[in-house]
């Protein structure tokens, strides 16, 4: 692995956050634990189980089936829903691709629908118009830790997958993400809000959805059948005892976490009230908690003399503010079929810049520093 997601480290400018953070002294012991009781697999231990059920409870849903990442648990939702070969699902234009790939991955089509102008989430209107005799699933992504409003694509007719790899703690209308569609698929990789390197896991309420899901991650197997019964087709793509190891300490710490992020993000708000040209965009409206995963941006080149968004990526990395360029439309993919134009996505392409979870964490003197950053940028624009 050459590449890492992570900026340049900047060549001036405050010290940003490192994630994850140092392991805790409960993570290393859960670690030994797992190490020293040679059960290293979940089928030969109770970790994994035991994390899933607790994490699903947390998320407000009944079961939850623990996986080797966010992309696997998007497939095995998919497959656990009846979604395979032929099938349609409708996902955002504005997110990462594995939403998409995961439905190839299933068998399925990917349909890309364009998402919202103020807040860059799944147009529900677009979703709409999508709809079609094949469309099975739609799966609404919780952009950058706000949750889709997903209320609009419920009673459609296609099931609801959500895309929770971001959203770890985030809710709707007091309703947590994990318990706004029929599953819900959260990643553990190291970015995300909880991390073991790499895990996922899928979530649903329903008891038949949880058993297809457990068969298709556990080679076919049933819960109450014998090692070398397969009535199912499946394969195995279960999480290690270790990864659930990690994982489950982290259920006491997202709350604090999320809190943090949530300060951080109304510090840079407040701070980019300075700033023209340069605005944090909206959650969907609805939102009752956000676990800022990204703080979007928009950047507007005319208040920053024409020039373009890598230009002004490159003069903040300079003043030691390293931001993140973001997604490409999923209709810029030369795998993917467009059924229909996505301007609002294609143009954030130009137009939007990330503040990452790690930099939210940083303390208000450093978060004030972007704000400032760009000022400076501006001013250098201008001349
Ligand atoms: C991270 C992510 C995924 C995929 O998760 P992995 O664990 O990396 O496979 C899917 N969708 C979104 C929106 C993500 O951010």
């Amino acid at each position: 692995m050459s590449r890492t997601h992570e900026p340049d480290a900047p060549v001036n400018g405050p010290e940003w956050p490192i994630w994850p953070p140092p392991a805790t002294d409960e993570q290393r012991q859960a670690l030994l634990r797992v190490l020293d009781s040679g059960r290293w697999g979940a089928t030969g231990g109770t970790v994994t189980e035991d994390f899933a059920a607790a994490f699903a409870a947390r998320v407000g849903a009944a079961h939850g089936v623990c996986t080797v990442n966010g992309t696997v648990a998007l497939f095995l939702a998919l497959r656990a829903l009846g979604v395979g070969h032929g099938d349609e699902v409708i996902v955002p234009a504005y997110t990462f691709v594995a939403s998409a790939t995961a439905v190839v991955l299933a068998g399925a089509v990917p349909v890309v629908a364009d998402v919202r102008e103020e807040t860059l989430h799944l147009d529900p209107r677009a979703v709409r118009g999508l709809i079609g005799p094949r469309t099975k699933a739609v799966m609404p992504v919780h952009l950058g830790g706000a949750p889709a409003e997903t209320e609009a694509l419920r009673g459609l007719g296609p099931a609801v997958v959500e895309d929770a790899a971001q959203a770890h703690g985030a809710a709707r209308h007091g309703r947590p993400a994990g318990a706004l569609g029929d599953a819900a698929c959260f990643s553990f990789q190291s970015g995300k809000a909880m991390t073991a390197g790499e895990g996922g896991i899928v979530v649903t309420d329903d008891r038949g959805t949880y058993e297809r899901l457990w068969a298709l991650h556990n080679v076919g197997r049933s819960l109450d059948g014998g090692w070398y019964e397969h009535p199912e087709l499946g394969w195995n793509l279960r999480m290690t005892e270790f990864q659930a190891a990690l994982l489950h300490p982290q259920l006491e710490l997202l709350d604090g976490w999320n809190d943090r992020r949530a300060r951080g993000a109304a510090t840079l708000a407040a701070a980019l009230d300075e700033v023209p040209g340069l605005d944090l965009i909206p959650p969907p409206p609805g939102t009752t908690r956000h676990t800022w995963h990204l703080a979007m941006l928009r950047y507007d080149p005319r208040a920053f003399g024409g020039h373009t968004k890598p230009a002004f990526l490159t003069a903040m990395a300079a003043e030691g503010v390293p931001l993140d360029a973001g997604y490409r439309s999923l209709t810029r993919m030369p795998y993917i079929r467009s059924a229909a134009p996505c301007p609002v996505a294609e143009t954030a392409e130009d137009t939007v810049v990330w503040v990452r979870q790690p930099m939210l964490m940083a303390d208000d003197a450093a978060l004030q520093t972007i704000a400032r950053a760009a000022l400076t940028v501006q001013r250098d624009f201008g001349r």
